[in-house]
């Protein structure tokens, strides 16, 4: 069976945490914060627009592949009713997004179009939290 691709593709994951600006902008930011106190990642802009393929106000987590096992599962439990949207970084940003994701909470709309099918696959790069609670 052809077309079984490793795990290795995978150079980091993307959690991004959507929002409407008026009803759930301060549960997002509350969110973001208990990130921040508890695992290792990198927060990226809040957007309280839609930007790229996103069709919501939404931030972005860049987290590596070993975090996987604890942020997810952390993040269904604590979404705070927020749509959450984890895809992995390969080559291949628009099948990231459109076919090898997943949802936490409602799914939304993603605009694949805009989205290159090859690239440098992207790194979670330096994280910018410094975590000081067990998650
Ligand atoms: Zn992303």
């Amino acid at each position: 069976m052809g077309g079984i691709r490793p795990v290795a593709e995978i150079a980091s994951f993307h959690a991004h945490i959507y929002f409407d600006r008026e009803s759930e902008r301060a549960a997002a930011l509350d969110l973001r914060a208990a990130i921040a106190e508890r695992f290792s990642v990198r927060l990226g802009t809040i957007w309280d627009r839609p930007v790229g393929p996103h069709s919501k106000a939404m931030y972005q987590v860049a987290f590596e592949p070993e975090l996987f096992e604890t942020f997810v599962p952390w993040l269904m439990l604590n979404r705070l009713g927020l749509s959450i949207l984890v895809h992995p970084n390969t080559i291949n940003q628009k099948r990231d997004h459109l076919d090898d994701s997943l949802w936490i909470g409602a799914a939304l709309e993603i605009h694949g179009e805009v989205l290159p099918e090859a690239a440098e696959a992207e790194l979670a790069g330096e994280p910018n939290t410094t975590p000081t609670v067990a998650p």
